[in-house]
């Protein structure tokens, strides 16, 4: 079986629409065809601005809603990054390969270094691509489903491996990025000429957790194009035609098909049961976290479970990388 690797932050709690059709959707659909390693990355999380204690909770709250949106930790390793040491510990070997210029260039950094400046940002923050490597080549993965804002950070990795193999032999798999067609970007509501984010104002962004009414709310206010005909056009029409990849993903109709059915009808109607297709997916799945939150001590226990599978596949790297590297190994 290929193996798999992904990981989300916890940072906002709730996860949204982008992350679900970017990501998610693809964790649940290759558990039947592959081995999955799936981690809440935690250590991602506070390469910016965080609050501990939100953290934790955060941490608790993601993982419960990955198993409420269908990963199966009996067949998934589903684990929190931190529980892994192993990620650090190969992540170091990696920086001391990375270029400056080439972290550089990651676009991820400069968006989210523009509030606070690249010298004001954490080093942290200039290196998480860096630790993404580790955490996808620990575990030899073969391919990693991830969204379409991911492909730089993918290439890097790939770079970084092949590095490492020409220096010290073959040692890591080359990871495929692994793209949903259609889906892979879904974009803010309220700015579609970007991408849909936690870290934009929530009046653009769906998360799954919100309450359905808040969810039909901002899908009602919704910034539209010029016209009135609901056609995809995703040049001219970036809004109408975000709000029809997003309706087409969930309810499996082909967008031609949603835009015979809207046809001489206007953005509204297309809103108003887009509204309801999203509350009818995220009601179950809002419910079940809750569920699973619950039973904290149950949701802790599969967590650990997960990180002990995790463990056994990341030690063996870890353990071949550093004696490659030339560290002396310990008596
Ligand atoms: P941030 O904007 O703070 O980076 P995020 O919303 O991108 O947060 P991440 O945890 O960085 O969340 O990403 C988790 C996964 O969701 C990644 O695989 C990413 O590619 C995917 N993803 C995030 N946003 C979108 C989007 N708008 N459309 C499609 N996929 C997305
Ligand atoms: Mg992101």
């Amino acid at each position: 079986l290929p193996r798999v690797l992904s990981g989300i932050q916890p940072t906002a709690g709730s996860f949204h629409l982008g992350n679900y059709l970017g990501a998610l959707r693809q964790w649940v659909a290759l558990q039947d065809t592959a081995e999955a390693f799936y981690c809440v990355v935690d250590q991602h999380a506070i390469t910016m601005d965080w609050d501990p204690a939100q953290l934790r909770q955060n941490t608790l709250v993601s993982a419960a809603q990955l198993v409420a949106l269908g990963v199966d930790p009996a067949r998934s390793s589903l684990f929190v990054q931190s529980h892994v040491p192993e990620h650090v510990q190969l992540s170091w070997v990696l920086e001391c390969l990375a270029r400056f210029g080439e972290a550089s260039r990651m676009t991820q950094f400069k968006d989210k270094s523009q509030r606070e400046g690249a010298a004001g940002s954490s080093v942290g923050l200039f290196t998480y691509p860096v630790l993404q490597a580790a955490d996808i080549l620990v575990y030899q993965a073969d391919e990693v489903p991830v969204g379409e804002d991911q492909r730089q950070h993918l290439e890097l990795t790939r770079d970084l491996a092949t590095r490492f193999n020409g220096r010290f032999g073959d040692t890591f798999t080359l990871p495929a990025a692994r793209i949903p067609q259609g889906a892979a970007k879904i974009l803010d509501l309220q700015s579609p000429e970007k991408k849909m984010s936690k870290s934009l104002p929530p009046a653009g962004c769906v998360f799954l957790l919100d309450d359905p009414k808040t969810s039909a709310k901002k899908i009602r206010s919704a910034v539209t194009d010029t016209g009135r005909e609901v056609v995809a056009d995703a040049e001219n029409k970036p809004g109408v035609t975000n709000l029809l990849t997003i309706h087409s993903a969930l309810s499996g109709i082909p967008v031609p098909e949603l835009e015979e059915r809207f046809a001489g009808r206007g953005y509204g109607d297309l809103k108003k049961e887009l509204a309801e297709v999203v509350t009818d997916f995220v009601a179950p799945v809002r419910a079940r976290t809750q569920e699973l939150l619950d039973d904290r001590a149950e949701l802790e226990r599969l967590l650990a479970g997960g990180a002990a599978r995790a463990r056994e596949v990341a030690a063996a790297t870890v353990a071949t990388v550093y004696d490659r590297v030339g560290f002396l190994r310990p008596a």
